[in-house]
């Protein structure tokens, strides 16, 4: 599933740089030129990983990652910091501000694809394509299928993200607004009741094998995909 990259760097070049490589490797990627736009993308929807040049004008790389780790709905975003070669404090900084990884700069696509791969691996199970299988149930987000044994099971486009998120979250409580930002990349205009109905569905797609049973309403507080049935 390709993950959508925010990128934050002010050097035009470098920018566009980084933006077909990400391209070319299959994620979506939104471009902001300082720490300032990047905040406003973030407030808008969220990002799967956002990757910050550490030298900014205005709100440094640094300031950004320390801004997003301090708030309850940015917390989880992943963090690559990029940094100048060579310059160790400013790694270390970057570590300690809450960033996942860094890259140094000049930095090879490659490179750069890998370790954006291995931090979305760690960190966002929901934006790599590793098929995720619980109770028989298993999804399958390289070819967009979802079976349990050998029936293969029928959802809409938004019932299958739902599930994907769900089932690389198991065993915790998404309320509807987490749910909306997380599945929707909306949480302003999109109404919470969205959530209910494609729940909804979600469940009579799965009824056929008896699944929906793992897709639970917390009363009061959301949804959770759990084996417990108890
Ligand atoms: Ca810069």
């Amino acid at each position: 599933m390709p993950a959508t990259i925010l990128a934050v760097e002010d050097e035009p070049a470098i920018l566009e740089l980084i933006a077909v490589t990400l391209q070319r490797a299959g994620h979506d990627v939104l471009k902001a030129p300082d720490a300032e736009t990047a905040q406003r993308m973030v407030r808008e929807a969220l990002p799967d990983l956002i990757l910050v040049d550490w030298m900014l004008p205005g709100m440094s790389g640094v300031d950004l990652s320390r801004r997003l780790r301090s708030e309850e709905r940015t917390r989880q975003i992943p963090i690559i910091m990029l940094t100048a070669r060579g310059d160790e404090q400013s790694k270390v900084n970057g570590l300690e501000s809450g960033a996942d990884d860094y890259v140094t700069k000049p930095f090879s696509p490659r490179e750069l694809v890998a370790r954006i791969k291995a931090v979305l691996r760690r960190r966002s199970p929901q934006a790599t394509e590793d098929v995720v299988e619980i109770k028989g149930l298993r999804i399958d987000p390289a070819t967009h299928r979802v079976s349990a044994g050998g029936t293969i099971l029928n959802l809409g486009p938004t019932e299958f993200r739902l599930l994907h998120f769900l089932m690389t979250h198991p065993e915790r409580v998404h309320s509807r607004p987490q749910l909306l930002d997380q599945v929707w990349g909306d949480h302003v205009f999109v109404e919470e009741r969205t959530v209910d109905v494609h729940i909804r569905r979600l469940r009579s797609a799965l009824e056929s094998t008896g699944h929906e049973v793992l897709v639970q309403t917390v009363r009061g507080s959301g949804y959770r995909f759990s084996e417990d049935m108890s």
